[in-house]
This record gives C-alpha cells, sequence and structure tokens, in this order.
C-alpha cells in the first residue's frame, strides 16, 4: 500500500519495509542504498530542500 516512498537522493521508488533509513530533523528518510543514505548524512540540506515554515 503505502510502503512506497523516494529515495530523497537519487529519486528512485523504495521499499519503506527494507530500504536503509535515516531520521533527520524529526523525519524519517529511507534510502535505496546505504551510498544513497551516506550522501544523506553529509549534507541533508542538499536533499531535504529548505522550505522554511
Ligand atoms: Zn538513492
Amino acid at each position: 500500500m503505502q510502503n512506497q516512498t523516494e529515495c530523497p537522493v537519487c529519486g528512485m521508488s523504495v521499499d519503506q519495509q527494507t530500504a536503509p533509513s535515516t531520521t533527520y530533523d524529526a523525519q524519517t528518510y529511507f534510502f535505496c542504498s546505504e551510498g544513497c543514505r551516506d550522501a544523506f548524512a553529509a549534507d541533508p540540506g542538499r536533499y531535504v530542500g529548505n522550505t522554511g515554515s
């Protein structure tokens, strides 16, 4: 159902059940690979965008 999301680094579809994940700014993000998770961890702001509030 809603188990699919997008890797914020490369935009690939990922399965939340199996994908590596990390939490940033109180949100959980899922990644297609450990490599994308590492890239995100190195510079999260670049991938989540700063939409402000
Ligand atoms: Zn990715």
